[in-house]
């Protein structure tokens, strides 16, 4: 709303790949790493192959096992800030399951991730700014599993449980009507909202990692400003999304509950990576309407909208399958 820039629709969409450490596990058991990186550019990255040879991937950063969650944030804030300029956005952690994608989102109490460093960002800048804007935020949270969508901040189980819609809303934006908008007004009260609805994901699972590796948790921060000098009001979104695990399942282990799972989870991965190739590629009809994820994120996708994707590997030689798949899918949608 504050700049009309004009930016390339290509522009708008950024990929960072991010690889994490080798863990003891791996070291132990003799797995060793398949990333190569040159110190001297930040942008490329070559994974060696069972038979030695090279593969090489172009992204617009590459984050190594070094690389710490700040260093990812700072790469991050240019997207950050522009949601507070009144663009809306989109921030996604994409990769198999235990690649890191919690930790680059969510991170740890002692390293904390994008979603509560994006938050500490426009707080602060809203401060910054406070002589001629005024700011509102609140946040909602929720889960996409099996192609239905749970409120993760809703008081009570019966309230989980409620099957919740996409509507059209009069300005031709999407809506989830019923969904908890919480305000918030501090870091300290997003980051225990974000662990409150955390621990709502995993009700009714037995094991909360395997759950949280099969279903999209998303979180919605609404942004209100209005210009106290011509009193324009704005409203945007930013999303922050971390993915379900991108690991096709064994062939074994594909019947009943789990084989209607990872069908969901392939559609809607894939949906995802059809609309963002179709926005790279500038084609004119956009397949939002494939799959919930990309339904409930599409006025926050395209347009002048920005996207960033994280595409997280692992280094080790057990996962080089894997980690090939998740390369090309983010090779596509650049
Ligand atoms: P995912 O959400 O993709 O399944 P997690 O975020 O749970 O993966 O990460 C798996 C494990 O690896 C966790 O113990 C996490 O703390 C650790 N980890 C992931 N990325 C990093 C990193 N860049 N540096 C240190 N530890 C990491
Ligand atoms: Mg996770």
């Amino acid at each position: 709303c504050l700049y009309n820039e004009l930016i390339e629709l290509k522009g708008n969409i950024r990929v960072f790949c991010r690889c994490r450490p080798l863990n003891p596990e791996e070291a132990s058991k003799g797995y060793s790493s398949v990333l190569e990186l040159d110190p001297s550019q930040d942008m490329e990255l070559q994974i060696v192959c069972t038979d030695s040879s090279r593969k090489k991937f172009r992204f617009d950063h590459v984050f190594g096992p070094l690389d710490n969650q700040e260093a990812v944030f700072a790469e991050t804030l240019p997207v950050v800030r522009s949601a507070l300029d009144g663009y809306n956005v989109c921030i996604f952690a994409y990769g198999q399951t235990g690649t890191g994608k919690t930790y680059t989102m969510e991170g740890t109490s002692e390293d904390r991730g994008v979603n509560y460093r994006a938050l500490g960002e426009l707080f602060q800048s809203s401060m910054e700014r406070c002589s001629t804007m005024k700011y509102e935020f609140s946040i909602s949270m929720l889960e996409v599993y099996n192609e239905k969508i749970r409120d993760l901040l809703a008081e009570n189980s019966d309230q989980h449980a409620k099957k919740l819609e996409i509507k059209q809303t009069a300005d031709g934006t999407q809506d989830v009507p019923g969904l908890v908008e919480a305000p918030v007004n501090s870091v300290d009260e997003v980051w225990s909202m974000l662990k409150t609805g955390g621990r709502n994901r995993s009700v009714g699972s037995t094991n909360a990692n395997e759950l949280s590796s099969r279903s999209h948790c998303l979180v919605r921060v609404i942004i209100k400003s209005e210009n106290m000098l011509n009193g324009h009001q704005c409203r945007s979104n930013m999303w922050l999304v971390d993915l379900a695990g991108s690991e096709r399942v064994g062939k074994i282990e594909v019947e009943g509950e789990r084989l209607k799972e990872s069908q969901f989870i392939n559609k809607s991965l894939s949906a995802l990576g059809d609309v963002i190739s179709a926005l790279a590629s500038r084609n004119p009809h956009i397949p939002y309407r494939n799959s919930k994820l990309t339904h409930l994120l599409q006025s926050s996708l395209g347009g002048d909208c920005k996207t960033l994707m994280f595409v997280q590997i692992s280094p080790s030689t057990a996962d080089l399958g894997e980690t090939l798949c998740s390369l090309n899918f983010a090779s596509r949608v650049r």
